[in-house]
């Protein structure tokens, strides 16, 4: 691979060496937090460094935020999504840098870095659509001469809070939507791949700039979680959170919230499974198996980490699995030749190692790979051998998400027991079944089969399209995002009646003469 000279990339995305973790969408802000270095999980350079921003930094921003909802919200949803065709163009420009950024601050490969980049331009695209869509029903009222209908109005701030494995595309997933939704976003992003969220608001805030948008309808706080996080959490001045991220810390968001009854959309931790049946394609059921297992590294809400096989099927599938991962190119995450980069950090490896040891002490047998990688071009110490392991899909370790190319092979002899083996683990994102049989299929999509908010036919778990509601069931929180009419739950609805009679009837008959 080239040497690369990243700070040209730093450049094209107007990346200092010391950048302010601040931003009210137009202006960059002082801040009084500590300074966060951000280093490359490929080759553990320092890429550039920012400044945090502390409490005081984060009130003045809601301030602002909140003064900007009062105009933003009187834009006509057309005009908004006007502004965020215009993100989507400048995105487009910036493809390329902002993909190598992603990569070398985040670690996924390059390609992958790519389809990040074309999913927050997917979105503003679905986004400026929907601009023109944000629609109620209009109902027949019981009354005579009544009106009824239900309208959709802004909600206020939207708190988002992502996750470090999709850096940027989180973000446009959520803020795309609340823009035309007429809200305005304050965007903690994960302190793993800050410079990630700074180079965003650099693209974006042009856009802004030259529409004259009020300051504060796209806010930035690159904060310290343990120090904001309650805060924000904790904030009436913030009517939706929504928060991707660890099940564990999303537990405590829900609480957080739900205490001052706020609204949340939680999207937390998967544990998801491919079915391979007896009738399923080999070939294909293998590269989205492997696809879905080592792509990001295993680090994808969506990564498949359990595949449930029909004991005919077992050993064959098993043997050209293991061929597979024993030839993966694992290196740099920007070398082209690369399909398998590094964990994001050492903390990474060092919870792959332990989830590895508990596989075997809970009985596992670990079949292949496994082990940190070491020598030229392994210096960052994030590097691993994906690994496969025969287990039982009750061990504790399976029940858990490990956040690592560890992928769980199940044998299942009926359908009946392999949607149960599918669907008897805490969490519930996504899901899959291979095969060409429809009785199968079709089982598996039905109220009997699997439980997940995404399931797939002959599809691998992970690589979901945005024009879909995105989400998932049980300890992944039941939140919603994206497609479909998850753009709901950045609004508010009301039911409107318009008595236009010169009586005034009660409903349902209540006579109340005075
Ligand atoms: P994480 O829970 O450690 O962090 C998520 C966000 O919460 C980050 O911004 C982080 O800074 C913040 N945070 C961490 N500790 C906090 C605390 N004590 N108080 C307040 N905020 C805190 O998760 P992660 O390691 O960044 O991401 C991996 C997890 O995210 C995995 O479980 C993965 O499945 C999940 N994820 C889910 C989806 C989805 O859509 N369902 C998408 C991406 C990632």
């Amino acid at each position: 691979m080239k040497e690369i000279n990243f700070k040209s990339v730093l450049k094209d995305l107007h990346l200092e060496e010391v950048n302010p973790g601040v931003c009210t969408g137009t202006e960059w802000k002082k801040t009084s937090g500590k300074f966060i270095e951000s280093y490359s999980p490929s080759d553990g350079k320092l890429i550039a460094r920012v400044q945090q921003c502390g409490v005081e930094d984060y009130h003045a921003v809601i301030n602002t935020a909140k003064n900007a909802f009062k105009s933003w919200r009187m834009v006509p949803a057309p005009k908004r999504g006007e502004i965020v065709r215009q993100i989507g163009l400048e995105l487009r420009k910036y493809k390329e840098p902002l993909g190598k950024l992603v990569s070398y601050e985040m670690g996924k490969i390059y390609q992958e870095s790519l389809g990040e980049v074309q999913e927050m331009i997917d979105i503003c695209d679905f986004a400026v659509g929907q601009s023109r869509q944000l629609y109620g029903f209009t109902m027949h009222s019981e009354r005579a001469k009544h009106r009824m209908y239900d309208q959709y109005h802004p909600l206020g701030i939207v708190g988002v809070v992502s996750a470090f494995n999709f850096p940027v595309a989180v973000w446009a997933w959520n803020a795309m939507i609340a823009l035309v939704a007429g809200d305005v976003v304050v965007w903690k992003p994960s302190s793993k791949v800050y410079l990630c969220a700074v180079a965003v608001h650099k693209i974006v805030g042009k856009v802004l700039k030259e529409n004259k948008v009020p300051e504060g309808v796209l806010n930035l706080v690159a904060a310290d979680s343990k120090m904001l996080g309650d805060t924000m959490f904790s904030d009436k001045n913030i009517p939706l959170v929504s928060f991707t991220g660890s099940t564990n810390i999303g537990k405590k968001v829900g609480r957080l919230v739900g205490e001052r009854l706020g609204r949340s959309i939680l999207e937390l931790g998967g544990n998801n499974a491919i079915i391979v049946t007896p009738n399923a394609d080999m070939e294909m059921t293998l590269r989205a198996a492997v696809f879905g297992a080592v792509g990001t590294c295993g680090q994808r809400c969506t990564s498949t980490r359990r595949i449930i096989l029909h004991e005919s099927v077992y050993d064959e599938f098993k043997q050209k699995l293991v061929a597979i991962y024993r030839k993966l190119p694992i290196g740099h995450a920007l070398d082209e030749n690369t399909l398998l980069g590094p964990l994001v950090d050492k903390r990474a490896v060092q919870d792959f190692q332990n989830a590895i040891e508990r596989v075997k002490q809970q009985g596992g047998k670990i079949i292949t790979g496994g082990d940190v990688l070491e020598g030229a071009g392994f210096e960052a110490g994030t590097f691993v051998k994906p690994c496969i392991a025969e287990v039982e899909n009750n061990y504790e370790i399976v029940q858990e998400e490990t956040f690592a190319p560890l992928l769980y092979l199940i044998k299942y002899n009926t359908l009946e027991e392999a949607i149960q083996i599918h669907n008897d683990v805490p969490q519930g994102l996504s899901s899959a079944l291979f095969s060409t049989n429809m009785l199968e299929t079709e089982t598996f999509l039905s109220h009997e089969g699997s439980d997940c908010g995404i399931a797939n036919i002959n599809i691998g778990t992970s690589g979901a399209e945005i024009g879909g509601a995105f989400g998932g069931e049980k300890d992944t929180g039941g939140g919603r995002e994206s497609g479909s009419d998850a753009w709901k739950a950045y609004m508010r609805r009301q039911t409107n009646t318009i008595n236009f009679s010169t009586d005034l009837p009660l409903a349902q008959g209540i006579e109340f003469t005075l």
